[in-house]
């Protein structure tokens, strides 16, 4: 049976409280429990978390004798290219009409996945971004999960799901990716009590990590270190930048998925607290990414581009001058560091 808009009540009603979470897990359910065929998207370029976020759903719903496929606008990246699941993923520019729902995973808005005719679909939009629109028929969101990961996960035991190794090596990856292998603020007694649950249910840390960290092609390597030649930082110290041209992706036979994670090396420098990474697309159009320690809040930088993300790891996408606008964001820096609250001194100390 497909579901008819009108079939549920009061569709937008989702508060961003972890409150509403519970009772929107509940909502997804049911239309879980009352539904046969789904289709699970996530964003372009997808990311650690929008891929084994997907693909864990896909093999929940499998799980539960439901059809279910993972249909992506991209290609999956090459980092996740070994997690369950990922070989079968339908590579499409649109989403058609046959399935009594769409999962769309870690989207900004209906826009994100990059298949038109989504807005014409019965729409679950589960997200962990506060800035999320509100664009699905259903909306769960849960700011307080570090990865939508978690967000599976629980998902899958309060439908009673076997938490089998592929479920577990997929929510994994998300939580490993999208924690910056457990090095950022997200990561919370409840994240290594899931990881640990995982384990146990068959996810192999190692494994992982070396299919996603360890595994790159040379010419990625070739690539890091010729982005890093241009690293450039302002006259405190605390703001660095690098920049990545097509010349530099074809001098190194690099693709723009090798870009991926090149960022984090400039946030390794002491004194960095925010940078931003430079991509040139085709057509004067650049795709930035924004990283911060501590309160410096970038995900406020991206949305004034038009973009969002997180208060340490954020993006947007614009078609622009280069020069005015790197200027232009190395000056919201400047004010986004200028403006967090302060950090007491560097001794870390036990909660
Ligand atoms: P990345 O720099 O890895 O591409 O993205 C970091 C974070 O920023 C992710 O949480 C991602 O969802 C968000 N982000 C990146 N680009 C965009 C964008 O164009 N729009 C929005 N809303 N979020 C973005
Ligand atoms: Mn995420």
């Amino acid at each position: 049976m497909r579901i008819r808009k009108i079939d549920l009540p009061d569709p937008q009603s989702a508060i961003r409280n972890p409150q509403s979470a519970i009772f929107m897990l509940g909502q997804v359910i049911e239309l879980i429990e009352k539904h046969q065929r789904f289709a699970v998207t996530s964003h372009i370029r997808p990311d650690g978390d929008s891929m084994g976020s997907s693909l864990a759903l896909c093999w929940i719903l499998r799980g539960l004798k439901k059809e279910a496929e993972v249909v992506m606008c991209d290609h999956v990246p090459h980092a996740y290219s070994k997690l369950p699941g990922a070989d079968e993923v339908r590579v499409a520019k649109d989403i058609d009409s046959s399935y009594d729902a769409v999962f769309v995973i870690e989207c900004s808005d209906v826009s994100r996945p990059g298949l038109p005719s989504l807005k014409d679909r019965f729409v679950v939009n589960i997200d962990h971004h506060s800035t999320t629109e509100l664009f699905g028929d259903l909306n769960w969101i849960d700011s307080t999960a570090a990865a939508v990961g978690e967000m599976i996960y629980n998902l899958a035991k309060a439908i009673g799901s076997k938490i089998t190794p592929e479920i577990s090596s997929c929510v994994y990856a998300a939580l490993l990716t999208d924690t910056g292998s457990f090095h950022f603020s997200n990561t919370t007694e409840r994240t290594f009590k899931i990881a640990s649950e995982l384990v146990r249910h068959g996810a192999q840390p190692a494994k992982l990590s070396q299919a996603i960290f360890y595994s790159y092609p040379y010419a990625k390597v070739l690539l890091v270190g010729a982005v890093l030649s241009t690293l450039e930082r302002d006259e405190s110290g605390r703001i660095a930048w690098i920049t990545m041209t097509n010349d530099l992706m074809e001098k190194t036979g690099a693709t723009e998925d090798d870009s991926d994670g090149i960022i984090t090396y400039p946030l390794t420098i002491g004194d960095v607290e925010a940078v931003a990474f430079f991509r040139e697309l085709p057509n004067s159009t650049y795709r930035i990414s924004l990283r911060s320690k501590n309160r410096v809040n970038v995900a406020r930088v991206a949305e004034s581009f038009g973009g969002g993300g997180h208060a340490n790891a954020a993006g947007f996408t614009i078609k622009a001058d280069f020069e005015s606008l790197s200027r232009e964001v190395i000056e919201k820096l400047k004010e986004a560091v200028a403006s967090a609250p302060a950090v007491n001194g560097r001794e870390i100390k036990p909660r």
